[in-house]
C-alpha cells in the first residue's frame, strides 16, 4: 500500500481558529494541539496531519511581507518532510497572502492551500470545518506517488482556486471568493473533481527557491472622475516611490487631460515603475483599444492584463525586492510567472 502522505497544518490566525468561550461569548483562538479530538472527522482523512501555530495569530488585516517570509520559512524548513501544506488564514488578505507565496515559492512543487472561513470553527453552522477537512483533503491527492496539486491555491466553499487568482468579493456569504479570469482547479460536491487541465505544471526537476526579499515602497492608485492632481502630485514626487498600480477604468482607459498624461510622464522619467490594471472585478487591459489607453501605451505603461490587484501588488513588491532592472522590468512583469495573468 501507498504511504500516506504527511501535511502540515500552519494557523497563521483568523475567525477559523476561533471557539466561543461558552460562559461569555467572546471569540478566542483555538488550541491546534488538540485538533483531532475536536474534529474527530479528520481521523477519516488517509493523511499524517501535524500542525505549527503562530506564536501570536493574527487577524489577517495585520497581515504584511515579514509575516509572508514567516509562512514561507516554514514551508521551506519543512520541504522534504511533507508532502502537502494547508494554510489557516483569515479570509480579509488571504488573496494577498496566496499571491505573494506565488511568487516567493519558484519551482513550487507541492500543494500549498490557504483556506480560513467566514464563522468560528465552534460555531453551530461554521463554514470552518468543510473548509479545513476538503483543504487537507485536496493537499493529500496523489497520483503516481506525486502530489496532484503543484501550486498555491485558495480553497473556500466547495471550490480550489488558483490562489493568485482570487479577490475576496464578499464579507457575509460563505461563498466570498472568486476567480473571475481563471477556472477553478478543483470542485468538492459528491465527489472531488480535479480539473486537471488547468493546474499549474511546475518543472519538477528544478529545486525550490524561496525568494524573501519585497520592497512595499509602492501606491496603489485607484482613479475616479475627479481625482486631484495635487494629490497625484505629492505620490509621484515622493523620493521613496518605485512602483505604482494604477487602478484604470474598463479595458485600461484614463484620463486624457494633459495634467494627468504629465503626471505619468514624471514618475517614468523618475524610473517609477506604472503598472496599468483594471479596477474591473473581470476581463482583461488592452490598451490602445480606446483612445483614452493609447497614451498610456506609447509613454511605456506595463500591461497587467487581466491579473487582479492582488496579485499585481504582490508581483510588483516581489519584482522590486528582486532588484529586476529597469530594462527587463516591463518584459518580466507582462510575463505570466506563477499563472498569474493569462
Ligand atoms: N478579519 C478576519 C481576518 O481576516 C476575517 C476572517 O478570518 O475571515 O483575519
Amino acid at each position: 500500500m501507498d504511504k500516506q502522505p504527511n501535511i502540515l497544518l500552519i494557523y497563521t490566525g483568523g475567525t477559523i481558529g476561533m471557539v466561543k468561550n461558552p460562559n461569555t461569548g467572546a471569540l478566542k483562538a483555538f488550541n491546534f494541539d488538540n485538533l483531532l479530538k475536536r474534529i474527530p472527522e479528520l481521523k477519516l482523512i488517509s493523511c499524517n496531519i501535524s500542525t505549527v501555530s503562530f506564536d501570536e495569530p493574527i487577524d489577517s488585516s495585520n497581515m504584511n511581507p515579514s509575516y509572508w517570509v514567516h509562512i514561507a520559512e516554514i514551508i521551506e524548513e519543512h520541504y522534504d518532510a511533507y508532502d502537502g501544506f494547508v494554510v489557516l488564514h483569515g479570509s480579509d488578505t488571504m488573496s494577498y497572502t496566496a499571491s505573494a507565496l506565488s511568487f516567493m515559492l519558484e519551482n513550487l512543487a507541492k500543494p500549498v492551500i490557504l483556506t480560513g472561513s467566514q464563522l468560528p470553527i465552534g460555531d453551530l453552522r461554521t463554514d470552518a470545518k468543510e473548509n479545513l477537512i476538503t483543504s487537507i483533503q485536496m493537499a493529500s491527492l496523489q497520483k503516481r506517488n506525486r502530489p496532484v496539486i503543484r501550486e498555491v491555491g485558495l480553497y473556500f466553499e466547495y471550490k480550489l482556486y488558483r490562489g493568485n487568482r482570487t479577490t475576496k468579493i464578499n464579507a457575509e456569504h460563505f461563498e466570498a471568493f472568486e476567480s473571475l479570469n481563471y477556472p477553478h482547479l478543483a470542485e468538492s460536491g459528491v465527489h472531488l473533481n480535479v480539473n486537471y487541465e488547468d493546474l499549474f505544471k511546475p518543472n519538477a526537476r528544478k529545486k525550490l527557491v524561496v525568494h524573501k526579499q519585497f520592497d512595499n515602497n509602492i501606491a496603489l492608485i485607484k482613479l475616479f472622475p475627479g481625482i486631484s492632481k495635487a494629490v497625484l502630485d505629492c505620490m509621484v514626487h515622493n523620493p521613496k516611490l518605485k512602483g505604482i498600480i494604477l487602478e484604470t477604468y474598463g479595458a485600461g482607459n484614463a484620463t486624457t487631460e494633459d495634467w494627468f498624461v504629465d503626471v505619468i510622464k514624471t514618475a517614468l522619467k523618475n524610473d517609477i515603475q506604472v503598472i496599468n490594471v483594471t479596477q474591473c472585478s473581470g476581463g482583461s487591459v488592452n490598451m490602445g483599444s480606446y483612445e483614452t489607453s493609447s497614451q498610456l501605451k506609447s509613454l511605456g505603461v506595463i500591461s497587467g492584463k487581466d491579473i487582479t490587484t492582488e496579485a499585481a501588488v504582490t508581483k510588483l513588491m516581489y519584482m522590486l525586492g528582486e532588484k529586476v532592472s529597469s530594462k527587463t522590468f516591463k518584459t518580466i512583469f507582462e510575463t505570466s510567472l506563477r499563472g498569474e495573468m493569462t
